[in-house]
């Protein structure tokens, strides 16, 4: 049998870990605990200069931050932020470091068309919520469906009382219903009231729903609570027709009602309330389907909010902006978790570039604890055996440039502002020959330039007994082919989970955001226009670069870009690189000025001198390619707990960690589970949220 993970030995386990990004870093950071006393011996392979995969940033000219892409930390990211304070205390020895590296934001925009064909931005606060994310939690930390619906039914509610012209409300019954009929009859009298009725009372009969759902004797797919539910949303949309046409801003807030309600009429027709597979029971419907078949109306469908669902998930097949496609339980598991599971405040932006904010702390601790890390080192094969059970014989790597005499490791942080942070390009002078590959313009994270110093291919037993992978999904069809061809679940992994480019600009601005035309404060916006969709105000973290005099303000967009067959054609960077320019240079001159009157002059024509800076990337390496959440596909993601190859575990968004969606937090899960497979730690009920739904 090869050294697998079953093995008990004296020597340590040497874990060779593929990957640099959350997920894989995560892995690390759990298996280098002090507890488990050095047990693990982890040495991490990483392609090119720097940690971070898809949230790797790298320091330009005048200390620029140039990001992979517009990222934010949401405030339900419980695993991602308790591994991130505890690097933060372990690396400084404060227990609030980490408050000074992430902003806490509220301000969120979506945007909608208005009738004469522009864009209408909509911005609300959302309060802050109790705690912090990362800190404890009390048991009991599971959520069920019943516990969503009931939160779903105080969020419809709340919307309900927020419409501003309901009128004072009429008596009530007052009293609780004790069964699905008593509360349809309940119903009926408020709605009898006609005219009269308001929707305090619909929200009143809300409640009465909260109370039946509560009931642990009734029965998920009962009929009168499917008709209960129905009866509400038919006879509030006919309290509000009329008004609504009336009123723009009122109509949004109903929409948003709309969408609830037909959430809550899904978890009773789909019986999601006791369907042991949770949310899962709709992974093959599209969310807009789901909720279209649960009697949502196609304006609804349309709103900012469900656009600017899709549009931060980069959900659109093939990259296609008319092919929009989510798997319902995916978009439902993670609109509830946004919603009503974040602590502190609903978004939280780093107070840097996620490289020098993430993953420079995790690279010293993990550094300070041992880790060893190989820059430099790209993936080519993963050899497969079968004697004495199924398992990873062997690594092959092209090392891709060797350091130069006399340095024993590559040192990989500049100072911008006295703090380490990443560089956008290798330092050069490190490596041999350098200097002729820095002007031979060697790209050593680009897929298409396969230029090598070498190659070596590590063995089970005498170079490592584990393996981590935790490369992107993009690249798992270069470099794991044998798998592939043997393994059929591995073949509907490729062939089914699937994953898109992405398109991201970054615009330095000589004016403030007030004097370009937008006075409601820092932001981040979904729901607009192709080809930037998504927008968000950095303004904040214009501080910690080189510039001066130091521009006014620093917008980060972010838009999925529509796909091509991918081929081995060395001018495909190039030519999407130009191609993302183009769709930059156009968004700029024609859409930006619906959000910044005021960056144009009365002809429409932008400023001169408005514009300091530009920065665009097109994401189309295989690896970082954003992985989507398509219906009907959760079934074949594999999870890091998969003990098909003895010494092999997976991790990543795109494995099944319990949150199948292509963000940190199922990064950190995914990373955590790995470490779990492991070394049986973390136990599975501290990744939070992995028991959910
Ligand atoms: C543009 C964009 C914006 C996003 N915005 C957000 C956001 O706002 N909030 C959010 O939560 N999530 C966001 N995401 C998603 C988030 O970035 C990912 O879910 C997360 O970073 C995935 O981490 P990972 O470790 O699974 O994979 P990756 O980050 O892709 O890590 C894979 C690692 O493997 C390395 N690698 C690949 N191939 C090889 C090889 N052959 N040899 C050696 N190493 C290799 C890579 O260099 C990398 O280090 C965004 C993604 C994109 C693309």
């Amino acid at each position: 049998m090869p050294a697998g993970r079953s093995s008990r030995r004296a020597r340590p386990i040497r874990v060779a870990i593929v990957g640099g990004g959350c997920a894989a870093v995560s892995t690390a950071f759990e298996l280098t605990r002090p507890e488990h006393e050095g047990r693990y011996e982890v040495t991490l392979y990483q392609l090119g200069w720097r940690l971070g995969g898809k949230g790797a940033s790298g320091r330009g000219a005048h200390g620029r931050i140039e990001e992979h892409g517009l990222h934010v930390w949401m405030g339900w990211y419980e695993n991602a932020f308790r591994l991130m304070r505890e690097c933060y205390t372990e690396l400084t020895g404060d227990a609030d470091a980490w408050q000074r590296a992430f902003l806490p934001t509220s301000r969120i925009g979506v945007t909608d068309r208005t009738a004469d064909g522009s864009w209408s931005p909509w911005i609300r606060d959302f309060p802050p919520a109790p705690g912090l994310p990362g800190d404890p939690i009390g048991a009991p930390a599971r959520a069920d469906v019943r516990d969503y619906a009931r939160r779903t039914i105080a969020l419809l509610r709340s919307l309900l009382d927020g419409l501003r012209f309901r009128v004072e409300p009429r008596a009530t019954t007052g009293s609780a219903p004790t069964s699905s009929a008593a509360a349809l009859a309940i119903l009926d009298g408020l709605v009898a009231y006609g005219e009269t009725a308001t929707l305090a009372a619909v929200s009143q009969a809300a409640l009465s729903l909260e109370v039946l759902l509560g009931r642990s004797g009734e029965r998920s797919t009962d009929p009168s609570l499917l008709r209960f539910v129905e009866a509400l949303a038919a006879h509030t949309r006919r309290l509000l027709q009329t008004r609504l046409d009336r009123d723009p801003e009122q109509q949004r807030i109903w929409h948003i009602a709309e969408l609830a309600l037909a959430t809550l009429r899904g978890y009773v027709t789909s019986g999601l309330l006791s369907n042991p597979r949770g949310f899962d029971a709709i992974d093959d419907l599209d969310c807009r389907e789901w909720l279209r078949r649960n009697g949502a109306s196609e304006a609804a469908l349309d709103c900012g909010y469900l656009r600017g669902l899709y549009d931060l998930g980069f959900a659109y097949e093939n990259g296609d902006p008319a092919r929009p496609s989510v798997s319902a339980a995916q978009a439902v598991r993670g609109f509830l978790r946004a919603f009503f599971t974040y602590r502190g405040a609903f978004f939280w932006k780093m107070r840097g570039g996620m490289g020098d904010v993430v993953f420079a702390p995790f690279y010293e601790v993990l550094r300070r604890r041992g880790v060893r890390f190989r820059f430099f080192h790209r993936l080519t094969k993963v050899g497969i055996g079968r004697r004495d059970g199924a398992h990873v014989s062997s690594l092959d790597f092209d090392v891709q440039a060797a350091l130069r005499a006399g340095r024993r490791t590559y040192d990989p942080f500049v100072a911008v502002r006295g703090l380490p942070c990443w560089p956008s390009e290798p330092r050069w002078e490190q490596l041999k020959d350098g200097t002729r590959w820095r002007r031979e313009r060697r790209d050593f994270e680009c897929h298409w330039d396969q230029r090598r110093e070498g190659r070596i291919q590590l063995r089970v037993g005498r170079d490592f007994d584990l393996v981590v992978l935790g490369i992107g999904l993009g690249a798992v069809p270069f470099t794991c082919r044998e798998l592939i061809a043997t393994d059929a679940r591995w073949a509907a992994m490729v062939e089914h989970v699937k994953t898109v480019p992405t398109q991201a600009l970054q615009l330095w601005l000589r004016p403030s955001m007030p004097a370009l035309g937008w006075t409601a404060g820092p932001i981040t916006l979904s729901g607009f226009v192709e080809p930037f969709d998504t927008w968000a105000d950095m303004s904040h973290v214009l501080a910690l670069e080189d510039r001066t005099p130091e521009p006014g303000s620093l917008a980060y967009f972010c838009s999925v870009l529509p796909d091509e067959a991918h081929r081995e054609d060395s001018s495909v960077p190039r030519r999407r690189h130009a191609e993302v320019g183009e769709n930059a240079a156009r968004f700029v001159a024609r859409d930006l000025p619906v959000l910044w009157p005021d960056a144009v002059d009365a002809r429409g024509r932008w400023r001169r001198g408005t514009v300091v800076d530009r920065y665009w990337r097109a994401n189309v390496n295989p690896s970082d390619r954003y992985t989507l959440s398509l219906p009907g596909t959760a079934r074949h993601r594999i999870s890091p707990l998969d003990r098909t190859y003895d010494n092999l575990t997976l991790c990543g968004d795109w494995t099944d960690s319990g949150f199948n969606s292509g963000c940190v937090e199922a990064a950190v899960m995914s990373g955590r589970l790995a470490a779990h497979a492991i070394a049986e730690r973390p136990a599975l009920d501290e990744i939070v949220g992995y028991d959910h739904p």
